[in-house]
């Protein structure tokens, strides 16, 4: 018998560690305490790209060395998002709540596949509180997923088996009888939908791209012809993909409408509210989101307006049943018990395909308990009125010119000029390199558009004055 415990990974020396965890956290909080001196984003240099090319570490370094590598050769060249001018596609801010939140989580390091814990518990509580922001019923199941991609294929392979049952999971698509199931969504739909049909078997080609209004919202019109022109050929329309908030424009489908088409034809509704759904939380934007509390799937990112720091993705399902029938499975090794740490079935490990799963409801726990979900829609509200802000100066502006209507958070406008689609991405470059602003691009009608997408709590009008006063100088400079 031996009271010596045996070297493990933990420093031998606590107070050296402690001090040393002090000077991590001062470094990292006085980063994004001056995060607006600093530019938006810099280019790696070329010796800190090969920093990163090194061997194997075969031997042990300092914690203080590797920060230090940290501090000099990672934390300057990060991709920008926590920064007021980040504007580009739709990625979150992220908060030092979060950050502090997602140490605790690493400390305590839980496996939330399953089994008896408290954060166990925790994630069930943020299902209490998504049913109770988007209207959904107690039967309803959820799962933090990596990203919307991820709860978007989720949430076909759910339909998949309501349309197929679970005999699916073992005969497969033709023997189960999936053959001519068709899906529908709008163009303007984001792109992992299509990725979402591929990976679960059914095949892009069976997913319908409906046209959109001139909102960019999915037309009901055209998606009812289209239904119909499906049924006369023989095929089986069984899913209809709407969307709160295109990645393009931030354009809401009418969701009452399509929930109304749904349920006529006896379609699963699923929305795709990757950014957009967390509006529920904006007293002043909800009302638009009326119809998404009778979809079938919801998915959505807390990581992007809900500023919850990388990843939080989330789907919530209607009929849990339908949705645990579709992923659980009996395996010895995760035999479930009444009693002691094997018990609370069921698991997280049941709803998707993920056994082992890190604890994202903590840090999203942290954000909903900390700011309150009516400071989270203040700053969502307020996105869109930087956005609106951004509207109207472009608009007095006539060297520029909008190219989409702005109806949330997305302005998408460009120079005016000979050959625009060269000039307006020369000047998002420029942009970029100089470290002012970060918006990105995207093709609007054909024409290449400056795309301001505001999501980050952070940015105000000192931000959109600096994006639009650099967009003209650069114009004014590559046209000498
Ligand atoms: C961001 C986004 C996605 C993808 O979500 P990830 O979290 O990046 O996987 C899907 N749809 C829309 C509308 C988005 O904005």
């Amino acid at each position: 018998m031996t009271t010596e415990r045996p070297p493990d990974l933990d420093p031998s020396d606590w107070p050296v560690l402690r001090g040393q965890a002090h000077r991590m956290l001062d470094d990292m909080l006085d980063h994004l305490a001056s995060i607006a001196e600093r530019p938006v984003w810099r280019p790696i240099p070329d010796g800190v790209r090969e920093h990163f090319r090194a061997d194997l570490p075969r031997r042990e370094s300092g914690l203080a060395e590797v920060h230090n590598e940290f501090l000099g050769q990672i934390l300057p060249y990060g991709p920008g998002n926590t920064h007021p001018g980040f504007m580009g596609w739709v990625h979150g801010g992220g908060t030092v709540v979060g950050m502090l939140a997602e140490m605790l989580a690493a400390g305590l390091n839980a496996n939330l596949g399953g089994r008896d814990h408290a954060p166990i518990e925790v994630e069930r509580q943020i299902l209490l509180w998504v049913r109770q922001m988007f209207g959904y019923p107690e039967q309803a199941s959820g799962l933090f997923v990596t990203g919307t991609s991820m709860a978007n294929f989720i949430a076909v392979l759910v339909a998949r088996t309501r349309v197929l049952g679970p005999r699916v999971r073992g005969a497969g698509l033709t023997a189960a009888g999936g053959d001519g199931l068709v899906a529908y969504t709008s163009v303007a739909a984001h792109g992992c939908i299509r990725q979402a049909m591929e990976m679960s078997g059914l095949g892009s080609d069976a997913l319908r791209l409906i046209a959109t209004d001139a909102g960019g919202r999915l037309d009901p019109a055209k998606l009812r012809h289209a239904i119909a022109a499906d049924r006369l050929a023989g095929k089986r329309p069984f899913l209809l993909v709407g969307t709160a908030g295109t990645v393009d424009t931030g354009a809401i489908d009418d969701l009452a409408a399509l929930a109304d088409i749904a349920a006529a034809e006896e379609l699963w509704f699923h929305i795709d509210g990757a950014f957009g759904a967390l509006a529920v939380l904006a007293p002043e934007l909800a009302p638009r989101l009326a119809g998404i509390e009778r979809s079938d799937s919801l998915a959505f990112d807390f990581h992007k307006w809900g500023q919850v720091p990388y990843d939080a993705g989330y789907i919530l399902v209607r009929d849990g049943e339908t949705h645990r029938a579709t992923f659980a499975s009996p395996a010895a090794y995760l035999r479930r018990e009444t009693r002691g740490l094997a018990a609370g079935s069921p698991w997280p490990c049941d709803f998707g395909p993920d056994l082992s799963r890190g604890f994202r409801a903590l840090k999203t726990w942290f954000t909903f308990k900390v700011y309150g979900t009516d400071r989270l829609g203040a700053a969502i509200a307020r996105t869109c009125a930087m956005a609106r802000y951004l509207e109207r100066c472009v608009k007095a502006e006539p060297r520029l010119e909008l190219l989409a209507p702005v109806g949330l958070n997305i302005v998408c406008f460009r120079h005016r000029g000979d050959d625009a689609d060269a000039l307006n991405a020369a000047i998002v470059a420029d942009l970029h390199e100089s470290g002012l602003a970060a918006p990105s691009t995207t093709t609007i009608d054909g024409k290449l558009a400056i795309r301001a997408a505001i999501v980050n709590h952070r940015t105000a009008e000192p931000d959109i004055d600096r994006l639009l006063a650099a967009t003209l100088a650069f114009a004014a400079t590559r046209r000498e």
